[in-house]
């Protein structure tokens, strides 16, 4: 059975030793006990407290994920962080290509594909975000912008790694941090879904295709969670400043762990 995957992306939210330290002895009393067969999750953190998570994830069953890394594995690149540096710390997984990364980085398609390939190649597994801005929703274009950063990011990507990609349909507009007037509805979640899979089946055949996780991000919360992930048939989360709360974050978990 696959399981779903909850992400938490702290973003620069927790910004200090002392608010990780706060959230970590938080989340530990929200978690205790806490164990899902059908629940994997990835706790995504600023490099500088990686240390610090690696310490809750060796034990439980949560995952160790960073929020970028850089597409060398070594050299002369000051101030980067490589995915080779990232597994020698124990992280499993990176969120490549978010919204925020191609807004104050410049951060273009391709320089995510290498970024993926780089992950890769260090056996940390990308979840690439993909997504429409405001202005591309409003004239119509989220399937044309969804397929190329597709088409584009996964260019590199043999079949093998394909299927142990996460892809999550972010929509710019609707991250809490855009200020979203309002949610994505469960039928433009499930449309946008339904064609990354067909994307997937067209390019890489159907077996391949179910084994691809798409996962939804934007504002997710223990009260929409059910809407904009669950009924639409979404394998996860994406959850941005819900995630800094511990004791509302694991009821996003254990709404997926209900199912
Ligand atoms: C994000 O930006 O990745 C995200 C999921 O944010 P939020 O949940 O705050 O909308």
């Amino acid at each position: 059975m696959k399981k779903y995957l909850v992400v938490a992306n702290f973003k620069m939210k927790l910004a200090s030793k002392n608010e990780i330290e706060t959230w970590l002895k938080n989340f530990s009393k929200a978690s205790k006990a806490f164990f899902s067969e059908k629940v994997e999750t990835v706790l995504c953190t600023p490099y500088p407290f990686l240390e610090k998570f690696s310490e809750i994830t060796k034990k439980d069953e949560f995952l160790l994920g960073a929020q970028n890394c850089f597409w060398e594995d070594e050299g002369a690149y000051t101030g980067e962080v490589s995915a080779k540096m990232l597994k020698s710390m124990g992280v499993d997984f990176v969120i490549l290509g978010h919204s925020e990364r191609r807004k104050y980085f410049d951060e273009q398609n391709l320089e995510i594909a290498r970024k993926v390939e780089k992950a890769f190649k260090n056996r940390i597994i990308p979840i690439i975000c993909v997504g429409e801005n405001r202005e591309e929703k409003e004239n119509d274009l989220t399937m044309k912008v969804v397929l190329k950063q597709l088409q584009d990011i996964l260019e590199k990507v043999g079949r093998g790694n394909i299927e142990k990609t996460i892809l999550c349909y972010e929509p710019i507009w609707a991250i809490s941090d855009n200020g979203p007037n309002r949610m994505s509805t469960s039928n433009e979640i499930m449309e946008a879904r339904l064609l990354i899979k067909k994307f997937l089946v067209d390019k890489y055949g159907q077996l391949t295709a179910e084994r691809v996780k798409i996962i939804y991000g934007g504002s997710v919360d223990n009260f929409n969670v059910e809407e904009t992930c669950i009924k639409t048939g979404m394998e996860g989360a994406l959850v941005g400043s819900v995630s800094t709360k511990p004791y509302e974050f694991i009821k996003i978990i254990e709404k997926f762990n209900e199912k």
